[in-house]
């Protein structure tokens, strides 16, 4: 009994020390602290073994100082596991330091016996009929127990504690460790008072260690695996159905039973109410999209089906995943809606509508389309006058307008800020109804009512590979060319249009370099007096272009002026015009510039003129300034200031075109010129010869009234200068004396009579 029980020890040392080693190889993060505990375990089952074994007193005393210091030092290792096995990073401190305080203490006392004899003696018995040595306690030994059953209590009750917090999923991985403490705890408080001679409690110890080494190292806790699956799959948001290998339904998660309103006590019909639901769900793996009809609301599943093999490969059932995709499905056709729309009016955004106009004109090869560019008029204004608000609404109100009127098969949207763009079936395209809706569109907003001037240009698609950008480039080309009307408001692009942009383009590109090599100058058209002698000339530019030949203004000038090039264009006539006039020592006559009303913009216009006439040492009187009414346009009491300091400069300022214009008349009222440049040209057509002389000498009246000189441009015949003469007007230029000539051809216009009438 006594050797057989040996024995059994042995070999639970043997097992300890192998498990100890195998818990130092593995990888697993407890396995450090349960190698220590499993090696420590070893050391009070070889004294029990010792002590078993023996029946010699030095021995059997060896023995039990290995039994008793080898558990103080299982109660120090165990500590170190129960802390990182029930994940208690950060012991409480003082307790940690007062149970390792102890144990020092204790085994410092047990390692005293020797000299006080104060733990423990031995006595010999006879067992199995052999001598052992039974164990006598001592103070010092009920220390030792008090101590080593303390820890030990503290550990069952942190195991006692984490099994009834922790989650219910965690309570096999703390009860079995608990549970093998307690029986290991009762087996060794049953010796202890049994007396029984043997301790047989060690085997509890041992088994206890190997039982932490497998639940520690070893243990893959499938049943723990298993519920945490069924937890999530009972979580999850999207309903999940289980079928057996009969396609019974056997289980549904929680979302599952709640959409589909299914009892939790009979998953039976699942089968069926899904069928009815989305059609026939059989097959083994698919995944497919519906959208079905709950009450009045459309809603979007994804249904995803796979079967489910044992580990031989059979099939062992099926489950179905359904998500609800109702949210993200509204919030995809949300983004999609808000991409290809505008905000503020809802209407197509450029981008779709040009997409759509593609898709629509290629679909159709046998349809002809007229693409429209719409735009507002002076837009910016509205919105500074009337405020942002009702700027927008009257976006909205050309929006509703557009959305009102237009056909079935029309597209339309919003291509900018103001600009609005349609494409429609060239059938159903009525200019004139375009014309009747363009022309009278006003917007009510409570008091406030305001006529929209709405200009629309339309291009015929008959290049139909073209961009739909570049289409409506060119509908708008068309509407450029009718902006400053406010009776036209549909203009069609023609090719010439197509030309004129080319050439526009050309112009603004080529003319740095025409102005740098002179192939832009000045030709001056004489100005003669009543008797008919040249008393100045004015200065016109001229474009002697190396590939077009000679240009006159008209091919050139308005798109200068339309793009603020023309400043550059007048610094150097004006600069050629100072440098003639320098020139001119022995005589006195001047030269009238034009002024831009477009120079303004660009450049201060009083510093430029008098530092020119500085830097050439001319008499600003000799250059004079032509000026149209349009200058005053826009901010009028600036211009007045700076035509009021250029004369006050010395220069003389004519207003030029008169009586060509809308409001010569009013505007001769403010704009302070020395001189009234009357423009022949607007007399020209006119059948009623009496009439124009009434109108052109009441002219010379006022103007003689007002203190002001006159010149008559465009005289082209004896009979007006006779008559312009008889009226009293002082100065004239026209082709009856002289057209613009260059220079050279002037200079010797001059070296002759210089009287050219
Ligand atoms: P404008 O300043 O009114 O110049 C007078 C125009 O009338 C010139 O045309 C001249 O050639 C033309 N003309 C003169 N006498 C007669 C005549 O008896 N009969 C007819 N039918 N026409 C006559 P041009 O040179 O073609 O210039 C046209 C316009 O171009 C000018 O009108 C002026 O506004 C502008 N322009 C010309 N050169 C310049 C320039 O250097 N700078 C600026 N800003 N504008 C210029
Ligand atoms: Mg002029
Ligand atoms: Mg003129």
């Amino acid at each position: 009994m006594r050797y057989g029980m040996g024995a059994v020890i042995a070999l639970l040392v043997v097992a300890l020390a192998v498990c100890a080693g195998l818990s130092r190889k593995s990888k697993r993060s407890m396995a450090p602290s349960v190698a220590k505990l499993i090696g420590a375990l070893v050391m009070p089952v070889t004294g029990n073994l010792i002590i078993i074994l023996s029946s010699d007193r030095t021995l059997s005393v060896l023995g039990y100082f290995i039994y008793f210091l080898g558990m103080n030092l299982v109660m120090f290792t165990m500590l170190g596991f129960t802390f990182r096995y029930c994940h208690m990073p950060r012991p409480p401190r003082g307790m940690k330091a007062l149970a390792y305080a102890l144990l020092i203490a204790d085994a410092a006392q047990l390692l005293c016996n020797p000299i006080f004899r104060h733990a423990f003696d031995i006595e010999a018995i006879q067992v199995a009929g052999a001598a052992y040595y039974r164990l006598i306690p001592y103070a010092g030994q009920t220390f030792h127990r008090i101590v080593c059953y303390g820890i030990f209590l503290a550990i069952v009750g942190i195991f006692f504690w984490k099994m009834i917090t922790a989650p219910r999923l965690y309570l096999e991985r703390y009860a079995v460790i608990f549970l093998s403490m307690v029986v290991v705890g009762i087996w060794e408080t049953f010796y202890i008072f049994s007396r029984s001679p043997i301790d047989r409690s060690m085997i509890g110890f041992a088994c206890f260690g190997l039982l932490v080494y497998y639940f520690a190292v070893h243990y893959k806790p499938v049943r723990l695996l298993d519920r945490m699956l069924a937890n999530v799959a009972s979580q999850m948001l999207q309903g999940v159905f289980f079928f057996d290998a009969g396609g019974r339904c056997v289980w549904v998660n929680r979302a599952g039973r709640e959409t589909f309103h299914i009892d939790r006590d009979n998953y039976e019909p699942s089968a069926e109410l899904l069928a009815g639901i989305f059609g026939d769900i059989s097959g083994e793996e698919w995944v497919r999209h519906e959208a079905i009809m709950d009450g009045s609301v459309r809603k979007y599943y994804q249904l995803e089906k796979h079967s489910i093999q044992d580990s031989r490969g059979r099939t062992a059932g099926a489950f179905l995943s359904i998500v609800d995709e109702t949210e993200r499905h509204l919030a995809a056709e949300k983004d999609r809606y808000d991409a290809t729309h505008d905000s503020l009016t809802g209407l197509y955004s450029r981008e779709y509508l040009y997409e759509r106009i593609r898709e629509t004109i290629d679909a159709n090869l046998d349809r002809a389309y007229m693409i429209c560019f719409l735009d507002i008029n002076d837009f910016k204004m509205v919105n500074d006058v009337f405020g942002r608000e009702f700027g927008d609404y009257a976006l909205k109100s050309v929006a509703d307008s557009l959305r009102r009127d237009m056909g079935p098969d029309y597209l339309y949207g919003r291509l900018s800020g103001d600009a609005f763009g349609m494409c429609i079936p060239k059938e159903s395209f009525n200019p004139e109804i375009a014309v009747a809706t363009l022309s009278q569109f006003t917007v009510r907003r409570g008091e406030t009512e305001y006529r929209l001037i709405i200009h629309q240009g339309v291009y015929e698609v008959v290049e139909r590979d073209m961009d739909i950008s570049g289409m409506f480039d060119r509908a708008n080309m068309a509407l450029e060319s009718i902006k400053d009307e406010y009776n036209l408001h549909v203009a069609v692009y023609d090719s010439a249009m197509r030309e004129r942009a080319l050439w526009d383009q050309r112009i603004a590109r080529e003319l740095p370099e025409a102005i740098r090599t002179g192939q832009v100058r000045p030709y001056l058209q004489p100005i003669v007096d009543d008797r008919g002698r040249v008393v100045g000339a004015e200065a016109l530019a001229r474009w002697i272009h190396p590939a077009e030949g000679f240009l006159a203004p008209y091919r050139f000038i308005p798109t200068l002026e339309k793009n603020g090039m023309i400043a550059q264009v007048d610094r150097h006539i004006w600069r050629c015009a100072c440098e003639i006039l320098s020139g001119w020592k022995d005589n006195d006559l001047f030269i009238s510039i034009n002024v831009s009303p477009k120079d303004f913009y660009f450049m201060d216009v009083v510093k430029e003129l008098t530092g020119l006439v500085r830097e050439y040492a001319v008499e600003p009187s000799r250059l004079r300034l032509e000026i149209t009414e349009t200058v005053m346009m826009t901010d009028e009491a600036k211009r007045i200031e700076i035509l009021k300091a250029l004369r006050e400069a010395g220069f003389i300022v004519e207003m030029d075109d008169f009586g060509s214009g809308y409001s010569s008349l009013n505007m001769l009222k403010d704009m302070p010129v020395d001189v009234v440049k009357i423009d022949m040209a607007f007399l020209r057509k006119t059948q009623d010869d009496v009439r124009a002389r009434t109108i052109l000498s009441s002219i010379m009246q006022m103007t003689n009234n007002l203190k002001l000189a006159q010149i008559t441009e465009g005289v082209e015949t004896a009979e007006q200068f006779a008559n312009l003469r008889d009226m009293g007007c002082g100065m004239f230029q026209g082709y009856y004396f002289a057209k613009p000539m260059a220079v050279a051809d002037f200079m010797k216009l001059l070296d002759g009579s210089r009287a050219l009438a």
